[in-house]
């Protein structure tokens, strides 16, 4: 493997740029750059080569903290998914017929090798979307790493994941991902499909498509034979040409929910199969019986992880009336120690809006909180003056009709509402058109039991926020979507019987 690596490093040495250039600014260079290389351009990638795109357009991906080019990036087009979609068909011949145990030795060494670049993917993961690399580095990589080995074991156990049911492979899968969680999801996508004998094509989101790339180097170093994964970066354009390739089996979708209803559209009366990971609302409860300074820290996790660009991010805050003042006030002293700023500095809590875009919706929704009035609370901190930030922000006295408690803003922004029942709290958190995932915070194990069967959401934690683990199954309901990603249910998606 030594050899390969070096051989791709030397490959791709003329048109490298340093991180430290475009980090010259930020002194001194909190998380070290060394060994770290970027390309100056990137190329698709289809049939296990870099290739460029049939049109020969790029655009500029940017540093959200810094406004900066980093890259440019090919613009894939319909011909490009056409390419890429006939790779994977020819693909699969071979690879639905290779013996389980020699998919999975694949699979595990895609994983080894995210374990040994995690460096290389944290820094990537920051730069091109914003997050904190505290984030990237303990979190995003790590799960992404986890992700393969979990599926890659279950690849030659498929008839226990299935007893008496023969699973075999469906075919092309197109998978379309968001920017939230870049190489994550990636690894959400195509981990599975690899497992089951199924072959993929990617289209990472326009603003985040570096750290999917470089997946694309590593599956190119694993061995992987060519065409089992492509990935198509671009726009919209590029995802929609997938979905409608009658070449493609079955679409794996996460998104915003207008997309997602898009493809449903898209694809019906064909034979696809789709699952679709949506957008969220996620009510988060406080009871007055729960240890008030763990719900604070949970009320934060939920809400400010990752800039609050989280599908399931707990965005609606519900507290008993009888403890609410003083969670608030608690709440509020916390959110003053909160550091927003430098995403590539490890003290930082809240990195940057992955968008201009974003930023502007996220701002939209600030003075529109406002305008139905609800009082806001912003801590005194100080943002950078360049780049895409916003200050954690709060709305106190808000009710179920204003829009900012119905609809997705996904940044940091928290509702807070008050409840004196648990019917009532039922009632208020289950009326919204989503149904992703909640929190409920009591030191009662009944409250819990009851509230995990009365919520219409496809995850609950109980006293804890915003964890994640590749053996267990997440998705929605309502608007949130459907099917299951993770865990075994995760492997159901990409098998017929
Ligand atoms: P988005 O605009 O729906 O985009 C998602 C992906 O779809 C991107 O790759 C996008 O490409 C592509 N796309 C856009 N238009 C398309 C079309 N007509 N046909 C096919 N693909 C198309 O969502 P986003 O703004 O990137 O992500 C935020 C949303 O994702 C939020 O609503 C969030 O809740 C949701 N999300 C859900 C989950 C979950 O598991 N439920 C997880 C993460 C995020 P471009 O980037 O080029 O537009
Ligand atoms: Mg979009």
């Amino acid at each position: 493997m030594a050899t390969t690596k070096n051989k791709i490093v030397k490959k791709s040495a003329p048109q490298v740029s340093s991180v430290k250039s475009v980090f010259q600014n930020y002194a001194p260079a909190p998380e070290s750059s060394d060994h770290i290389q970027l390309k100056s351009q990137y190329d698709l990638f289809i049939n296990g080569k870099f290739v460029k795109p049939l049109s020969k357009e790029y655009y500029d991906t940017i540093n959200p903290a810094t406004g900066k080019k980093i890259a440019s990036v090919a613009k894939g087009n319909e011909k490009d998914i056409d390419a890429a979609v006939k790779s994977a068909n020819k693909a699969f011949e071979t690879w639905s017929k290779t013996a389980p145990k020699e998919r999975a030795k694949y699979i595990y060494r895609i994983a080894r090798m995210i374990q040994e670049r995690a460096r290389e993917f944290a820094v990537i993961e920051t730069m091109n979307g914003g997050k904190s690399i505290r984030e990237s580095r303990d979190i995003d990589v790590p799960l992404a790493a986890n992700h393969f080995f979990y599926y890659a074991g279950w690849a030659d156990k498929l008839e226990y994941a299935f007893p008496n049911r023969n699973p075999k492979p469906i075919g092309v899968a197109g998978q379309i991902i968001p920017w939230n969680f870049p190489l994550l999801m990636a690894a959400w996508k195509i981990a599975p499909a690899l497992a089951t004998g199924n072959t993929v094509v990617l289209k990472p989101a326009e603003t985040t498509p570096l750290t999917a790339l470089k997946l694309a180097e590593i599956i190119q170093e694993s061995g992987l034979p060519d065409g089992v994964v492509n990935i198509v970066t671009g726009f919209g354009d590029c995802g929609a040409a997938l979905v409608n390739h009658p070449q493609v089996n079955k679409i794996a979708f996460t998104g915003s929910t207008p997309v997602g209803k898009y493809i449903q559209k898209a694809i019906a009366g064909t034979s696809k199969k789709v699952t679709l990971e949506l957008g969220g609302k996620a009510a988060n409860i406080i009871f007055d019986d729960a240890p008030i300074d763990q719900a604070v820290e949970g009320i934060v996790n939920g809400i400010f992880f990752n800039q609050g660009h989280v599908c399931c991010a707990g965005s609606r805050l519900f507290i008993q009336e009888n403890v609410a003042e003083k969670v608030i006030k608690k709440l509020k002293e916390r959110m003053k120690t909160l550091i927003v700023g430098d995403p590539m500095d490890k003290n930082t809590d809240i990195g940057a809006i992955n968008s201009q875009a974003q930023l502007d919706k996220i701002n939209h929704y600030i003075k529109l909180g406002q305008k139905e009035g609800a009082e806001i609370f912003q801590p005194e901190c100080s943002i950078p003056s360049h780049g895409f930030f916003c200050k954690p922000t709060l709305f106190i006295g808000t009710s179920q009709s204003h829009r900012i408690v119905q609809e997705e803003i996904f940044g940091p922004v928290l509702t807070i509402q008050t409840f004196r029942t648990i019917e009532e709290v039922i009632e208020k958190a289950n009326n919204i058109p989503y149904g992703l995932s909640a929190g409920v915070w009591t030191d009662k194990g009944s409250k819990i039991f009851n509230l995990t069967s009365k919520l219409r959401v496809g995850v609950v934690w109980a006293n804890t926020y915003n964890k994640f683990d590749p053996t267990s199954p997440f998705g929605g309901y309502k608007e949130s979507g459907f099917g299951r990603e993770g865990g075994v249910h995760g492997l159901l998606p990409y098998v017929k019987f």
